[in-house]
């Protein structure tokens, strides 16, 4: 099996499309981290791990919990900017942050595929199915194999 992945670069602005409305944003890997994915390519929702990396001197610092390792779900597509011939990855951190983080460099450990992608009638089917796949990563992340990872030395430490 592919998984773990490692992923990391630093987070890139999007088009600031859907993400905030829905009360999901997602923070968006830069092109050159995804030929790590290309060992799975298929599309759709994945779960696993995240770290924004702590960082002195920042404009806004992030607090230590915002720093430590924290569970996601990603979203991997084709990009139709570049023909869909690249992917895109984007994370939702499942973490309250206080700030913006664009520009920090992130961490993310890919540890499962949760869906493929789906085509969506309604937002309220759309939003339904993200706090699904929210609660199913919650759900596995939980178990003790998965924990582990979170003191993976891929992560900084931030103690
Ligand atoms: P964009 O199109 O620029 O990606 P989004 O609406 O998707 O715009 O917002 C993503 C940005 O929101 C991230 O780059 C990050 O700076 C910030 N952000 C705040 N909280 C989170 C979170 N829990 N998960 C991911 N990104 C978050
Ligand atoms: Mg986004």
């Amino acid at each position: 099996p592919p998984f773990p992945i490692q992923l990391s670069g630093p987070v890139q602005r999007g088009f600031g499309r859907g993400g905030k409305d829905l009360g999901c944003p997602t923070a968006n890997l830069p092109d050159e981290s995804l030929p790590a994915m290309s060992t799975v390519t298929k599309t759709g929702v994945y779960y696993g791990f995240a770290q924004i990396t702590p960082r002195a001197n920042a404009d806004h610092a992030l607090s230590k919990e915002e720093t430590s390792v924290l569970p996601m779900v990603m979203s991997l597509g084709w990009n139709p900017f570049y023909k869909n011939e690249r992917m895109t990855a984007e994370i939702h951190i499942l973490h309250e942050f206080k700030s913006d983080f664009y520009g920090y460099d992130m961490k993310a450990l890919v540890l499962g595929y949760i869906r493929p992608e789906l085509d969506y009638t309604s937002r309220e089917a759309l939003v339904d199915d993200i706090n699904m796949d929210k609660q199913v990563a919650l759900n596995s992340l939980d178990r003790p194999a998965y924990q582990t990872y979170t003191s993976d030395p891929f992560f900084a430490s931030n103690t």
